[in-house]
């Protein structure tokens, strides 16, 4: 197979030279945000920390933590590190665990988050001679933004299609002979499905390679739709504070995804009490970026729950990998006082019965008791199967749901077509216990 890196020199590099490379530009980050964020100085002065206490990365621990509260308390400039007139673009979180967070860019940063994305894309396969569908949401959103102009850095010829109006992306991918998708997983089983109800099969349409990310997502899903698309799907990673999409990314190994470390530092560390674990351990993921000029976050928590590994990978990068997030701890629900994530249930119903990547968990509280129901969309042949076979699935998914997660669930089997499907973050938690 042809070598598959946008930049080879950094994306191979020497461990030592790339803590060099990581320590010089630590420094330099620590004395830009100490010089002009005055949020974070007061942060580091509490700490009793300045920057000359930071000479490499191994003092990286010294510096104080920024979460997603720190943004907010900053919305929208406080955390600004430049000047208005020298940035060129905002763009925000979705919004998916409340209010959202809004992330700066100067152009030097919109090139480097480029550049990020154009490894992922090249390292998906793609080159200057691809078609590239990209169909996650435009806007402030950063998927359609961060692999628009990834797959501009790349060269390929690039659809920016924004979700939605699923019968003509399928049209489009068509006539247009597009190679590489680009969009949300949920998203882009929504697309195999409704390629194979328009009558086609993945022989009808060009597709080499999907990249697919910003929200969790299963080996199962992965499985279902590279059949569906017939295609090989990568994973991508990102999240807007950090920049977008692109932090880290995927290689043919497809056993995690590699982190850009000459622009991202990470870290693990116990979410508890904030100390920073060895590699290898499960914690939550930590980023400090030392290359962002506008919003430069230092130590930022992310809350996603994830491991790094430096085992040496077949591609040839030397790029730490992160596992997949195992979802976030604010996504982790704690029912009748156990830890369940949508990513475990997930795991079950496709992987044992191989369901529709459609369903849909409702937790709710009646008196002081939780309940916690499963609902699960049947496929159209499951759906013609005698009442015996569906109440057997359904004994049968009861039971698996028991072994994994210790505790009960109630499991409602749906019709074909009754959850409703996601052109971009999928919604799979409903807890109405929130709302009390
Ligand atoms: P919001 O926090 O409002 O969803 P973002 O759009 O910036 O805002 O989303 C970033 C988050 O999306 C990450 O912190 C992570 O939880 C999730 N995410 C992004 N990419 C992936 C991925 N490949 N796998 C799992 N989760 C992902
Ligand atoms: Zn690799």
């Amino acid at each position: 197979m042809a070598k598959r890196y946008w930049n080879e020199k950094i994306e191979c590099m020497e461990l030592s030279e790339m803590k060099a490379l990581q320590s010089e530009r630590l420094v330099r980050q620590v004395k830009h945000v100490w010089d002009n964020v005055p949020y974070y100085r007061k942060k580091m002065e509490e700490k009793g920390v300045t920057p000359d206490d930071v000479r490499s990365i191994d003092d990286l621990y010294k510096l104080p933590f920024l979460s997603k509260a720190d943004l907010r308390d900053g919305y929208p400039y406080g955390l600004l590190a430049m000047p208005l007139s020298e940035c060129v673009r905002i763009q925000s979180t979705s919004g998916t665990t409340g209010k959202r967070v809004v992330a700066f860019y100067t152009q030097n940063d919109v090139d480097m988050w480029e550049d990020c994305v154009a490894r992922a894309i090249t390292a998906a396969g793609g080159t200057k001679d691809d078609v590239c569908q990209v169909a996650y949401g435009y806007g402030l959103f950063t998927g359609g933004p961060g692999l628009n102009g990834g797959s501009h850095k790349v060269g390929c010829l690039t659809l920016p299609m924004s979700s939605g109006n699923t019968e003509r992306q399928i049209q489009f991918m068509m006539d247009l002979g597009s190679t590489i998708l680009c969009c949300t997983p949920s998203y882009a089983a929504y697309i195999g499905e409704t390629l194979h109800e328009m009558g086609h099969t993945p022989d009808d349409i060009k597709l080499k390679a999907g990249i697919f990310g910003a929200e969790p997502w299963t080996e199962e899903m992965r499985h279902q739709i590279e059949e569906s698309l017939g295609i090989k799907a990568y994973d991508i990673y990102g999240l807007t504070e950090t920049s977008g999409p692109g932090v880290a990314f995927e290689c043919e190994e497809q056993t995690g995804m590699h982190i850009n470390e000459d622009n991202f530092i990470a870290e693990i560390i116990d979410p508890d009490t904030g100390e920073v674990l060895p590699e290898g351990s499960k914690g939550e993921l930590v980023f400090t970026s030392i290359t962002k000029e506008a919003f430069p976050l230092l130590r930022y928590r992310t809350r996603d729950i994830c491991i790094l590994s430096r085992k040496k990978c077949s591609c040839g990068r030397t790029l730490i990998k992160m596992c997949k997030p195992m979802g976030r701890s604010d996504d982790m629900l704690i029912i009748k006082g156990v830890n369940v994530f949508p990513s475990q249930i997930e795991t079950v119903l496709l992987k044992d019965f191989n369901a529709t990547p459609n369903y849909q968990i409702v937790v709710d509280r009646v008196g002081t008791t939780d309940t916690f129901e499963i609902k699960v969309e049947l496929s159209g042949d499951m759906f013609s199967d005698t009442i015996k076979d569906v109440a057997a699935l359904e004994k049968k998914l009861s039971a698996d749901i028991v072994q994994i997660l210790g505790i009960k669930a109630k499991i409602t089997l749906v019709e074909p077509k009754s959850i409703p499907r996601s052109e971009g973050k999928a919604v799979r938690v409903i807890d109405r216990r929130k709302l009390v």
